[in-house]
């Protein structure tokens, strides 16, 4: 037994290696991700389920590591945010997301909005409000076709700063949607004092809402608390027909999951648009 314990051991010790050998090599390459243009953009499309109609799309960031290929996020973003990288990496993401809506716009494809997210560091920045301005500025876009997702957790920091940002934001046309909501603990009275357009429940519910009395109980105050403050709603993570039903019993219509897509290309995901319209 006790041999079995000590291989046991190794074993663990090496898995832990390996992965902080993974960490120290991240740490190293991603600050040169974005000058190698290493980062691709994929997008979500949030779905009218009453219709099918794609409503608006989340870009989310993938990194094309020239060794270790795809580096999902839930790999580098916190290690990014550690670090402070997550700012120059969500410029990036800020940028290109708004070159892409720019380009389907001259396509003549019919223009839904696109939600860019911002980490809490990156809300903290002193100059956001400015460069997100000057950055619509340039590329002369729609504000109404930029959204931004800020996860409950980072909106519940330094709230007076936060809801100046997002007065300002609100002037200038630009939506501001609650993410991961349900995960924060946010009050009452605050929730109602922020110029938010949107909250989207956390996949964490969603996921349960079917099997789960007690997720279904949250889910259903979160929407209809939403509702009293005339506040959108979008349920995240959806994946089966029976989460689509239930959701539209409960009169949330607007959905993200993989039931409809997972994120895509800029092309596939406007290949794919008709197919929903039925
Ligand atoms: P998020 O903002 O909550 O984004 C939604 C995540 O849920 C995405 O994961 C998406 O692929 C995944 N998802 C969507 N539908 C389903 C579903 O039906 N089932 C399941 N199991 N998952 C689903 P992804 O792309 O891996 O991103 C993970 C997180 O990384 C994001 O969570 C977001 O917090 C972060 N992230 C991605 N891009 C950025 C960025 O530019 N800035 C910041 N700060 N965070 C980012
Ligand atoms: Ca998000
Ligand atoms: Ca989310
Ligand atoms: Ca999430």
């Amino acid at each position: 037994a006790k041999e079995n314990g000590s291989s046991q051991y190794q074993f663990y010790d090496s898995v832990r290696d390996q992965s902080s050998l993974e960490q120290m090599i991240l740490e190293d390459d991603l600050e040169a991700a974005v000058d190698n243009d290493q980062l691709r953009l994929v997008y979500q499309p949030k779905i009218d389920i009453r219709t099918g109609d794609v409503i608006g799309f989340e870009a989310l960031v993938r990194w094309h590591h020239p060794i270790l290929g795809v580096v999902q996020p839930l790999k580098f973003i916190p290690l990014a945010e550690k670090t402070g990288i997550i700012v120059p990496i969500e410029h990036w993401v800020l940028r290109n997301a708004c070159l892409q809506v720019k380009k389907w716009q001259e396509e003549g494809i019919p223009a839904v909005p696109v939600a860019v997210n911002i980490s809490q560091i990156h809300l903290m920045q002193p100059d956001i409000f400015e460069n997100i301005i000057s950055l619509i500025t340039e590329l002369e876009l729609d504000a109404s076709l930029l959204e931004l997702e800020i996860t409950e957790s980072a909106m519940m920091h330094k709230e007076d700063h936060v809801i100046e940002i997002l007065e300002k934001l609100k002037q200038a046309g630009i939506s501001v949607s609650m993410d991961d909501f349900g995960t924060g603990y946010s009050s009452l009275s605050y929730l109602q004092s922020l110029p938010i357009c949107c909250l989207k429940i956390d996949r964490s519910f969603i996921r349960k809402i079917t099997t789960d009395t007690d997720s279904r109980a949250i889910a259903e105050m979160i929407i209809s608390m939403a509702r009293q403050l005339g506040l959108t709603i979008v349920a995240e993570g959806v994946e089966t027909k029976e989460q689509v039903a239930l959701l539209r019993e409960l009169q949330c219509y607007n959905v993200q999951g993989f039931y409809y897509s997972k994120p895509v290309s800029a092309e596939e995901a406007i290949l794919d648009r008709g197919v929903w319209t039925a």
